[in-house]
């Protein structure tokens, strides 16, 4: 018996937005709204997704001795997340500088801070806290030696589920340990290296299994999901929703897939609750302040 349902092994960012009218170009000043303040980060965002939904979730990060690693820890708590495994100081709480204009596009500067010091020795450290729980997910915020790092700490027998955002280069070993792999299309060609002209997302499904995970799954926005293992490759069908902000929908997906993985779903099974989960958290604005609760999915 775990102690955790899903340990997150990730980053965590104060997301600090400014709307304007027009971006600024070189040497040039512009004036913008008040500044808003949100907790973000991949690794942030998937764990407050696992534990509103249900899950007895922990987070394994780094967040500077700081206000905004103080406003981390507390989002985290309220959703009901153990952030015993949260360590405090190194370097200033990583830092998203967001410009939104009036179309709705970003354009974002991201300080790693303290995510970047998360070291393999950190994750050595908490190996009691790796091997207590299920399911591991990770992102790829935190230096990669850190997520090779903790593919090497897991227990026999639990999961490891991987978004590899933003996109790089893998080695075998972390690719090896995927099931599965979550990738949407700009990580999937990143990953792959240059896409095939004419390929579309099956393709990238099965030419990611054959790179070594034991799973793999594809989001595709409004259109949902695909799932591809040994068992082959199944589309998994979107929730109509109206869309108001998609901004850590991703997060959220994730998340759910890899809670209900260990509840033992399948992967097509979860990664249907895991669509319902990413439909919901798109109807409303915000990252973090968007995810629903399992009666808010059910009611979906
Ligand atoms: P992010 O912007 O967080 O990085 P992503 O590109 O990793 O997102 P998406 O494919 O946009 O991930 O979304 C994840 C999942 O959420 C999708 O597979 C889908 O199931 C659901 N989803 C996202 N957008 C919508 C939408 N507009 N309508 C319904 N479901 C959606």
């Amino acid at each position: 018996m775990y102690d955790y349902d899903l340990l997150v092994v990730g980053s965590a960012n104060a997301d600090l937005v400014i709307g304007v009218e027009r971006r600024p170009g070189a040497g040039e000043t512009v004036l913008g709204s008040d500044l808003a303040v949100h907790p973000g980060g991949k690794g942030a965002n998937q764990a407050v997704a696992a534990a509103r939904l249900g899950a007895r979730t922990a987070l394994l990060a780094r967040v500077g001795d700081d206000d905004h690693g103080r406003l981390l820890l507390d989002s985290q708590r309220a959703a009901g997340v153990d952030t015993a495994g949260v360590l405090a100081g190194g370097a200033p709480t990583g830092v998203a500088l967001i410009t939104v204009d009036p179309s709705g596009d970003n354009s974002i500067v991201v300080s790693p801070g303290a995510n970047g010091r998360l070291t393999p020795a950190d994750v050595r450290a908490a190996t009691g806290l790796v091997h207590a729980s299920e399911v591991v997910s990770a992102q790829l915020e935190i230096p990669l030696e850190t997520v090779v790092e903790v593919v090497r700490t897991l227990a026999p027998g639990s999961r490891f589920v991987l978004n590899p955002s933003p996109p790089r280069e893998l080695p075998r070993e972390v690719l090896d340990a995927c099931d599965p792999l979550i990738v949407n299309e700009h990580e999937a060609k990143v990953i792959l290296g240059t896409s095939e002209a004419g390929e579309g997302p099956e393709d990238w499904a099965r030419r990611l299994l054959a790179e070594g995970p034991r799973s793999v799954v594809v989001t595709l926005g409004a259109e949902g999901a695909l799932v591809a293992s040994a068992q082959g490759v199944a589309r998994v069908p979107s929730v109509r929703v109206d869309a108001v902000d998609t901004t850590g929908a991703g997060d959220a997906f994730t998340a759910a897939l890899a809670w209900r993985l260990g509840t033992g779903a399948t992967l097509a099974e979860a990664a249907a609750y895991a669509a319902r989960v990413g439909a919901a958290a798109v109807t409303k604005a915000g990252a973090q302040e968007s995810y629903p609760t399992a009666r808010e999915v059910e009611a979906l």
